[in-house]
């Protein structure tokens, strides 16, 4: 899986860590952006190096976008 800014295609190193507005720090790529303090999900990932923020999901360089996924959870189920 890779992982990159969607902006400046910086990619955070295993030790990268976020800050949450609980004060809880954690790489939030281990947890898709869910704080392990107050379970609090980031749905947008600032980052580390450009300070930009951009959707979670869009640092997934191997993920179709959001909008795909979003139709198929929609899409009712043929029986
Ligand atoms: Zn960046
Ligand atoms: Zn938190």
């Amino acid at each position: 899986m890779k992982i990159a800014c969607p902006k400046c295609q910086w990619e955070p190193p295993a030790g990268a860590r976020w800050t949450c507005t609980c004060g809880q720090v954690w790489n939030t790529f281990d947890t898709h952006g869910r704080c392990p303090g107050c379970s609090q999900v980031w749905r947008d990932t600032q980052c580390l190096a450009c300070y930009r923020w951009s959707k979670h999901h869009d640092w997934y360089r191997d993920l179709p976008p959001v909008e795909l996924l979003e139709e198929e959870i929609e899409t009712p189920l043929a029986h």
